[in-house]
């Protein structure tokens, strides 16, 4: 079965953190132990915001692809999805950018993007995060680089993103947004979830959910069990997402996770859980992949 993942954290800890690839989290040997045929790889900003390098740092996060032993998907997709494990790149954090619309150009030549976090967990150039609670939209430089996305076919990635920066998205953006790894807040009530509201507004345009793995986003005592991940999708499934559901593993970026969904070898443990359940298998395949290579896929077609 065809598995896709919507986020990690790994080309940071090989390019900025210097660990060494095969003590990272998503290793090519376990996206192909789990049957991962596509993993994206996120260039994350940083954590100091637009006060550190993002602009370099994401330069040397490219740098650092070839480390990661994984072939990177740089040109259109292929007819069908990969049955090895291949790469797309991500870039969560719009300050990377450095509120500059060349910057943007520069990294779309480099690599191709997929989709773009316009933030992370700080204010930046484009609009304000998710957590720190701010009533503010997408500022002027946000509005112009959601244009830009659009016309190349990037996803903006609403996972970080505050709310009405979320909504303004929603009325200005032409390509479905999607949310590359989070969960439902009405489950667990952290800022970093998404509302039912906003779940509605993804299922109604067919974006993407892609579950986070992390244990305090899927239960607020943060001692989260594969009961736990199957919880949340359930629940989106209830409002009618199985057709915009995946996985966003965020592995290489959280602490604790749930026993048996530590790493990519994991994923067929989540499958498995959810076929107890009773999922039916074409809803299994739309949720291990088939669903976010449709996004990648319409992604392209503009
Ligand atoms: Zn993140």
């Amino acid at each position: 079965m065809f598995i896709a993942d919507g986020h990690c954290d790994t080309l940071y800890e090989i390019g900025i953190c210097h660990t060494a690839p095969e003590k990272c989290v998503v290793t090519r040997e376990r996206l192909k132990a789990g049957g991962v045929g596509i993993q994206t790889f996120a260039l994350f900003a940083g954590i100091h915001g637009t006060q550190g390098t993002p602009y370099q740092d994401g330069l040397d996060m490219i740098a650092a692809i070839p480390k990661t032993g994984v072939e990177m998907l740089n040109g259109d997709l292929p007819e069908n999805p990969p049955e090895t494990p291949k790469g797309i790149i991500s870039c969560e954090g719009g300050e990377m950018f450095e509120g500059s619309m060349n910057r943007f150009y520069e990294f779309m030549e480099k690599v191709r993007l997929r989709m773009v976090a316009l933030t992370w967990n700080f204010e930046n150039e484009i609009g304000y995060p998710a957590v720190g609670g701010e009533n503010k939209g997408l500022k002027p430089f946000g509005f112009e680089l959601v244009r830009a996305m659009d016309a190349a076919g990037v996803r903006a990635d609403v996972s970080h993103l505050n709310e009405r920066g979320f909504w303004d998205l929603m009325e200005k953006a032409e390509l479905p947004p999607i949310a590359s790894h989070s969960d439902c807040r009405w489950l667990c009530d952290v800022p970093r979830n998404l509302t039912k509201e906003q779940v509605r507004a993804i299922i109604d345009r067919k974006g993407f959910i892609g579950i986070n793995f992390f244990a305090k986003f899927l239960r607020a005592d943060g001692v989260a069990t594969m009961d736990d991940v199957v919880r949340h999708i359930d629940a989106i499934c209830e409002m009618g997402g199985e057709h915009v559901l995946g996985f966003g593993s965020d592995f290489d970026g959280i602490s604790v996770w749930p026993e048996g969904l530590g790493n990519p070898a994991d994923f067929p443990n989540v499958l498995e859980a959810l076929r107890r359940r009773g999922y039916p298998e074409q809803t299994l395949r739309d949720i291990a992949g088939l669903n976010m290579w449709r996004v990648l896929k319409e992604g392209e077609k503009k």
